[in-house]
């Protein structure tokens, strides 16, 4: 069997913005077709972004199938609410990639995008932030009478207050 993994950096928008340069050899730079909505023409960010399509940055929409398991994964970590679908797409895109047997690495600086990457095993790179170490879940907890819930609950069906999000569970990496 040849091991012939292809390296694939996924561009998350954090990415283009910051307009740093990456070390692009032996790597293929790809993301998603919404990125044309993320930057707008005109500007440094811009130049950047075509610079990087001149330089082979490609477009591929991720499977539906990805697109569902991310949405389940989010929901159970409680980051779905802190995704954007542009981040969900671009996790599925990930995750397709790395389903198809190749290396996937994530370049985001967005700390749930990094968190679901972490629990699918995908990796990630960031580029100004320091990155998660830790793993996390999100729990609902009552801001009235401090009560807990795993679901999504806005308002504390006991006391009537609104409920917070908070970290319920970390892991090492
Ligand atoms: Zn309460």
């Amino acid at each position: 069997m040849t091991n012939k993994k292809i390296k694939f950096y996924i561009l998350d928008t954090s990415a283009i913005l910051s307009g740093k340069p990456f070390n692009l050899e032996n790597v293929k730079m790809i993301t998603i077709p919404d990125i044309e909505m993320e930057i707008k023409p005109g500007g440094k960010d811009y130049q950047f972004f075509q610079f990087l399509k001149e330089k082979g940055l490609s477009y591929q929409s991720p499977s539906e199938k990805s697109i569902n398991e991310i949405i389940k994964k989010s929901k159970e970590t409680g980051d779905f609410e802190r995704l954007s679908n542009f981040d969900i797409k671009l996790l599925a895109l990930s995750l397709d990639i790395k389903n198809q047997g190749d290396h996937s690495i994530v370049i985001t600086d967005d700390y749930s995008i990094q968190n679901i990457a972490n629990y699918l095993d995908i990796n990630f790179e960031t580029i100004n932030q320091k990155g998660i170490t830790k793993r996390f879940k999100w729990i609902n907890r009552c801001q009235g009478c401090g009560k807990k819930f795993k679901d999504d609950i806005n308002i504390c069906p006991i006391c009537g207050a609104e409920t917070k999000k908070i970290v319920a569970k970390k892991q090492e990496i």
